[in-house]
């Protein structure tokens, strides 16, 4: 498929930012229904709109062979998608080529057991879990349904297969800060690091974001009465500033989109699973890349619709969630472009 792609020139924004970094969501769907992404009663596209994984493969290649170096798989929930792992075969060649640095996936963990060792044999070296409790009663009400212990052997399994896990919380203000100290001495005990994320205006959902979010500069402060931060200089290609935790030596990051904006580093852009290009998480512009991928084999018309889509990258994002009853700042869900 590579020797139909005619441009090698890498990926650069209006704004000089040059990226290197795509998240797929290969589904809108999910088999929980947490309360800041989603409502309990979701309208999913039609299965018969969802791009073929020959499709999503394209795609994939052809943002590869422009520089794209990491490539994460999210959703919707991605192991909910059939065959899933068909595509994480399929960009095995590219791991092993050299093209792709990273090949990562984002993903609740309620799966995870069936497929932890066979997304390691495809390359998978560190994967990104969401677990926002460790409290069976509050993950039920958080979730809205009742998975924690497969979440739980789904970690297990995935750490004894070899993956390195991230944890990823959502720092809720009346639902899970009480426990958050709780979890970082846990993620750490397992030798995972953790990052904590501030709650986004993305989608209508059930519940005013206005109680849910809580800028992570408070949450730092009241972790540091319990542990000790330490500078850390490490990165990853994702937007968590570290801390190393003294009394645990692991590290955590913090995800600050509202209260300490990253865009001015923002190395990535985001394609639906049909076909949908984001080029910024907090805005609603995006270009359709499925029409020009199905029109021409060669993939002409879809690079040049890239580079189009590319040079409209905004300088950031917008997000506020100031005022109770207020629309969120994009209309669409997180699960619709991937976190
Ligand atoms: N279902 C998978 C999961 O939960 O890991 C992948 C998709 S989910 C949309 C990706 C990440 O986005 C999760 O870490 C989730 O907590 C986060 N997320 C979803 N909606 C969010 C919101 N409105 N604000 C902040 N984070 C959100
Ligand atoms: Fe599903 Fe992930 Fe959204 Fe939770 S955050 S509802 S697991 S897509």
């Amino acid at each position: 498929m590579l020797d139909d792609i005619v441009d090698n020139s890498q990926l650069i924004d209006g704004f000089g930012r040059q990226v290197n970094y795509l998240r797929l969501s290969v589904t809108d769907r999910c088999d929980l229904r947490c309360t800041y992404c989603m409502s309990e009663k979701m309208t999913f596209l039609p299965k018969t709109e969802l791009l073929s994984f020959e499709e999503l493969e394209r795609l994939c290649s052809v943002f590869i062979s422009r520089g794209v170096k990491h490539l994460r798989i999210s959703g919707g929930e991605p192991l909910t998608r059939k065959d899933i792992l068909s595509l994480f075969q399929k960009m095995k060649t590219h791991l092993e080529s050299g093209a792709l640095q990273e090949l990562t996936l984002t993903t609740n963990a309620t799966q995870l057991e069936k497929y932890a060792e066979e997304l390691f044999e495809c390359g998978v070296r560190r994967i990104n879990v969401s677990l926002d409790t460790l409290d069976q009663e509050n993950f039920q009400k958080i979730t809205r349904r009742d998975k924690l212990s497969a979440v739980l052997r789904g970690i297990e399994i995935a750490l004894r297969a070899g993956l390195k896990i991230k944890i990823n919380t959502v720092a809720l203000r009346h639902k899970n800060i009480s426990e958050l100290d709780k979890m970082v001495l846990w993620a750490h005990s397992q030798g995972m690091d953790m990052s904590l994320i501030e709650a986004m205006p993305m989608g209508a959902i059930d519940e005013d974001r206005v109680d849910q979010y809580i800028p992570l500069f408070e949450v730092k402060e009241m972790l540091t009465k319990t542990m000790t931060f330490e500078d850390c200089t490490y990165r990853t290609s994702g937007p968590s500033r570290y801390v190393t935790v003294k009394e645990t030596g692991g590290r955590l990051g913090f995800i600050s989109p509202l209260s300490h904006n990253f865009c001015e580093s923002c190395n990535r852009v985001r394609i639906t699973c049909t076909g949908q290009l984001y080029t910024c998480l907090g805005n609603d512009g995006m270009i359709d890349l499925r029409s020009p991928l199905r029109e021409d084999p060669s993939n002409k018309k879809l690079i040049c619709a890239i580079d189009q889509a590319l040079l409209k990258k905004p300088r950031g994002h917008d997000f506020d969630i100031s005022r109770r009853g207020q629309a969120p700042s994009v209309n669409r869900h997180m699960s619709v472009t991937g976190g």
